[in-house]
């Protein structure tokens, strides 16, 4: 490893005891991946010295990379084990995609700007995530070739839980997916067992908007 590496390895660790363990995040798979993960190479270059700060950070074209406990709140709350499929809507720079990708088997990932879709696939290609599949496409309607999926994770907030993807979720499964108008939401988790849905808002929240056919215009 460089200079550059160990020191933002060190980053990342202190990121992981500082940020994510005294917030609860207790999933080992989620605290493995969010230590191993170099997010600094995931964000724009003028922007790597922070990557590990406990805040969102711009990724162009008017979008957000969430805020690390974020990503890991997310991440925990889908009980992934391993062995799952999943879509995640908003592939954005690419960074929430390579956590799903260290925990589980597939990794489905659906972005509708082009230039951030080509910045993630650079990203995925530059660190090997071979278990990634993704495309430019509306997510809002999920993935029909592919499902159904055993967890959905959107990234974007929209004003209702898109029907498409519940169609699309197994059952069991789950979906973690903010709600809510252009300025806060409700951080929703969906869980699907026995043809039944229910919903728990975990967290207040404020993502970027989803636009698309069952989300914003
Ligand atoms: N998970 C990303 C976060 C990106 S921000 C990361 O780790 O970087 C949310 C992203 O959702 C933005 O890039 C935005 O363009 C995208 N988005 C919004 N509506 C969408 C839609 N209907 N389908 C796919 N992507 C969408």
């Amino acid at each position: 490893m460089d200079n550059d590496a160990i020191r933002y390895e060190t980053s990342r660790l202190r990121m992981v005891r500082e940020q994510l363990v005294p917030r609860g995040i207790r999933d080992e798979l989620v605290l493995n991946a969010m230590a191993k993960v170099p997010r600094h190479l995931f964000v724009q270059d003028a922007l790597e010295s922070q990557a590990y700060g406990d805040y969102p950070l711009p990724i162009g074209e008017g979008q957000t990379i969430s805020q690390p406990y974020i990503v890991a709140l997310m991440t925990q709350a889908l009980e992934l084990k391993g062995d799952e499929k999943v879509l995640e809507i908003g592939t954005g720079c690419g960074y929430q995609s390579a956590i799903l990708a260290e925990i589980c088997n597939r990794v489905y990932t659906i972005e509708r700007i082009k230039a951030l879709h080509i910045h993630a696939r650079k990203n995925f290609d530059r660190l090997k995530y071979l278990n990634i599949t993704y495309k430019i496409d509306d997510g809002t309607v999920g993935w029909p070739e592919h499902q159904p999926f055993d967890a959905f994770i959107v990234t974007a907030a929209g004003p209702k839980i898109p029907e498409a993807l519940i169609e699309q979720l197994a059952d069991p499964g789950i979906m973690i997916i903010p709600v809510g108008d252009h300025y806060s939401q409700d951080l929703l988790v969906v869980k699907k067992k026995n043809d039944q849905t229910s919903t728990t808002c975990i967290e207040k929240v404020r993502f970027v908007s989803l636009i698309g056919t069952q989300g914003w215009d």
